[in-house]
C-alpha cells in the first residue's frame, strides 16, 4: 500500500502549520485538534460583551457617570449632530481577547477568524431595528492591496449572509487616512471629512443601512461614511462594530 503521508509532502509549510498549529496564538496552550484557525476554543469564546454603567442611548459611548447624558440618555456629540450616523453599537471594548483576535484577523491575515468574529457582531445586532442593506467601511485601495483583504468587508459578508440581507459595497475611500491613532478627535474628523463618497449608481435611496467596521475609535471614520451614505440618499445609518476603544478617563 502506498504511504498515506505522500499528499502531505506537497503541502507548503505555511498551509501545513495553518491546519496543524502547535499552540494557540493568544494563550499559547497547545492545540489538540485540527483547526483552520490557530486559536483555542476558549480564546475564541472569551470576548465579553461591552459593559458600562452609563451609555449614550444613541452612540453607546460609555461614561463614568450620568452627567454627560441628557434626560433622554443622549450625549453631547449626538445632541449636536456631530455624529453622522443615527446609532452605534459594538460587541465589546477593544481590549483583551477581542483585541487579540482582531489583531490576528487583521494584521496576521487569519481570514477564517471572520466567521467567529461575525458571530460576535450578530450577537450585538440591535433587535429593535430593521435594515435594508449591509455596507462595509471601505479601505483605501492601497491598504487593501497591501493587506489582501478588507476586514470590514469580510465581516459584513458573513453577517449579510446570516441575516439574508444584501451586501452593498456602496462606499469608496478617496484618500488614505493613515496614522489616525495619534491624532486628536478634531484632527481625526478633519482628516476623514470628505474621505468617502457613495459609489455612483449604487441604489441607496431610502435605504436603512447597517454600516460595518471592525473597530470604532472616535467614530470619525464611521461618521464620514454615514454622511457620504446620506448624501447618496440613505434614509438612516446604523453602525455596528466588533469593538470600540474605551475613551473614558482612567480606563486606558
Ligand atoms: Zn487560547
Ligand atoms: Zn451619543
Amino acid at each position: 500500500m502506498r504511504t498515506a503521508a505522500f499528499p502531505f509532502r506537497a503541502i507548503p509549510h505555511a498551509l501545513f502549520s495553518l491546519f496543524f498549529p502547535a499552540d494557540c496564538r493568544i494563550c499559547n496552550t497547545p492545540l489538540g485538534r485540527w483547526t483552520r484557525v490557530p486559536v483555542c476554543a476558549s480564546c475564541i469564546a472569551a470576548p465579553a460583551p461591552l459593559e458600562a454603567e452609563y451609555f449614550c442611548s444613541l452612540c453607546r459611548t460609555p461614561f463614568l457617570n450620568p452627567h454627560p447624558l441628557d434626560q433622554h440618555g443622549v450625549c453631547a456629540a449626538c445632541r449636536s449632530g456631530l455624529l453622522g450616523f443615527d446609532r452605534a453599537t459594538s460587541f465589546g471594548f477593544y481590549e483583551g481577547h477581542l483585541r487579540g483576535l482582531i489583531h490576528l484577523f487583521k494584521y496576521a491575515g487569519m481570514r477564517p477568524l471572520a466567521h467567529p468574529l461575525a458571530q460576535l457582531l450578530e450577537r450585538a445586532l440591535p433587535v429593535d431595528e430593521a435594515y435594508d442593506v449591509v455596507v462595509p467601511v471601505p479601505l483605501h485601495w492601497k491598504k487593501k492591496w497591501q493587506r489582501g483583504f478588507n476586514q470590514a468587508e469580510l465581516l459584513a459578508r458573513h453577517l449579510a449572509k446570516r441575516r439574508r440581507l444584501p451586501l452593498l459595497k456602496a462606499l469608496r475611500r478617496r484618500k488614505s487616512t493613515e496614522a489616525q491613532a495619534t491624532q486628536s478627535i478634531a484632527g481625526r474628523r478633519r482628516n476623514v471629512a470628505g474621505a468617502f463618497m457613495a459609489q455612483p449608481g449604487v441604489p441607496l435611496a431610502g435605504k436603512r443601512v447597517l454600516l460595518i467596521d471592525d473597530v470604532m475609535t472616535t467614530g470619525a471614520t464611521a461618521s464620514a461614511c454615514a454622511a457620504a451614505l446620506k448624501r447618496g440618499g440613505a434614509k438612516s445609518v446604523s453602525l455596528l462594530t466588533l469593538a470600540r476603544v474605551d475613551r473614558r478617563p482612567g480606563t486606558n
